[in-house]
């Protein structure tokens, strides 16, 4: 620990995303080390990183790997942007690589900074497809209820979490936005007819809601939604910015849940945190019109982007990634770790603090507390005890483990949490 950061004089300057600020600063947590699947604080404690950071870093922390991968492509080009004409050629070779991998066929891809960013792109799209189809009219984005997109303008407007939304001043930040049921196709049915097919233009649904606290879908639930957007023209977002790149034991939970999406929105996974990237997988239907001839001065421009879409280090970053989870079999892992976690989990069902264990949709779980139990204080005791925990939505205890995680390490999870519960209030 340096001296500074004994004396708490460190980072005086940094405003915490998502944090109530007195909090933060008064019991402020530093990272210094990661390795596998622990992590190491600046007091040289210990840590199984029992959430993957924030649900990112699948393959595990601190692979030297991708940390040369990372710096040879520095020395090479750090980066070049992909405006226009221009490429560098980790982008390149990696849209090629989702494309195949993803469940659109032939799709194009989208390369972004992170989640949000991709949220904002696929809602954008979605719109621009229809106001091109001369449907003008079709513009409302549909959301679940419970629903986490990110904290960018669209993201914030489609938040199914309703603290994400409020205290800007009106009703959704960008307009032209609904809510739906998370888990009951009826009442979908009913609110798709009350606001009217014609007036919306897609619907983004988590596979497994994450944020909102580890959520599966209902049986049916997700095949029931695609059909209704299909059948109504509505454009279809998965996003899989947590579920992608083999958080549900397939490489994308929408091959697990057979859905087709129009657009897959992903991040975190794709470079495990390596590497802040983004991505959206665009299917044939939307793309083809921005793809004709290049002799056809008529096709139109898709007036998105950012300066670092397509970043070439964070690109090459994810091609490593991307080996590393198919060299170790990582996505099969993480489909065998699901079912050890599940019955790790399953006897906190039993214990009189738990309201509910939600395992068995990816390999995650969330562990919702009784509302009278101060779920910050038991992720507190689990974390002191050597097991980082924090809680999501509604009292709920995350774990979301990396895929190199033991099975003796998730047996130690649930331990730690039933020993934190038999010990409440501490
Ligand atoms: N979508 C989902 C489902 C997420 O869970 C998140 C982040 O947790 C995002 C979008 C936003 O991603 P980012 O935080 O990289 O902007």
């Amino acid at each position: 620990m340096t001296g500074e950061m004994a004396a708490g004089r460190l980072g005086q300057a940094l405003w915490n995303p998502q944090a109530h600020m007195p909090t933060a600063r008064a019991k402020r947590l530093v990272i210094t080390r990661g390795e596998g699947a622990w992590l190491t604080a600046s007091t040289g404690q210990r840590l199984l990183d029992a959430t993957a950071s924030l649900w990112h870093a699948n393959i595990g922390h601190g692979r030297e790997r991708i940390a040369l991968a990372a710096y040879d492509q520095m020395r090479k080009l750090e980066t070049y942007h992909t405006f226009g004409r221009f490429a560098n050629e980790p982008a390149l070779r990696l849209a090629d690589r989702l494309a195949a991998l993803g469940p659109i066929p032939d799709a194009r891809v989208m390369l972004t900074s992170g989640g949000s960013d991709s949220v904002d792109l696929a809602c954008k799209l979605a719109r621009r497809h229809w106001q091109l189809e001369g449907r003008g009219d079709k513009r409302v984005i549909l959301s679940r209820h419970g629903a986490y997109h990110g904290l960018h303008a669209f993201g914030t407007s489609i938040a199914g979490l309703q603290y994400n939304r409020e205290g800007y001043g009106s009703e959704s930040l960008v307009p032209e936005t609904a809510r739906i049921a998370t888990n009951d196709i009826g009442s979908v049915r009913a609110q798709l007819a009350q606001i009217g097919t014609d007036h919306i233009a897609a619907v983004i649904a988590e596979p497994v809601i994450g944020t909102g606290g580890v959520i599966g879908p209902a049986p049916g639930y997700l095949e029931g939604l695609a059909a209704l957007a299909q059948d109504n023209d509505i454009l279809l977002i998965a996003d899989e910015v947590i579920t992608g790149f083999g958080r549900a034991g397939r490489m994308f939970a929408s091959q697990r849940y057979r859905i087709a999406p129009d657009l897959v929105t992903m991040a975190k996974g794709i470079t495990s945190g390596y590497a802040p990237l983004g991505g959206v997988l665009v299917s044939p239907r939307i793309a083809d019109r921005f793809f004709v001839d290049p002799a056809d001065a008529a096709a139109p421009i898709f007036r998105h982007g950012l300066t670092y879409s397509g970043h070439a280090t964070a690109c090459a970053v994810a091609e490593a990634n991307l080996d590393v989870m198919e060299e170790e079999g990582l996505v099969e892992r993480a489909a065998c770790l699901e079912t050890v976690l599940e019955k790790a989990v399953d006897p906190l069902r039993g214990h009189e603090l738990v309201a509910e264990v939600r395992a068995g949709s990816a390999f995650m779980a969330g562990i919702r507390l009784r509302d009278d139990v101060d779920g910050d204080a038991v992720a507190e005791a689990c974390t002191n005890a050597g097991v980082l925990i924090r809680t999501i939505h509604n009292n709920t205890l995350q774990i979301c483990p990396p895929f190199v995680t033991s099975e003796d390490e998730i047996a130690l999870i649930a331990r730690t949490i039933a020993d934190a519960l038999d010990g409440y209030p501490a």
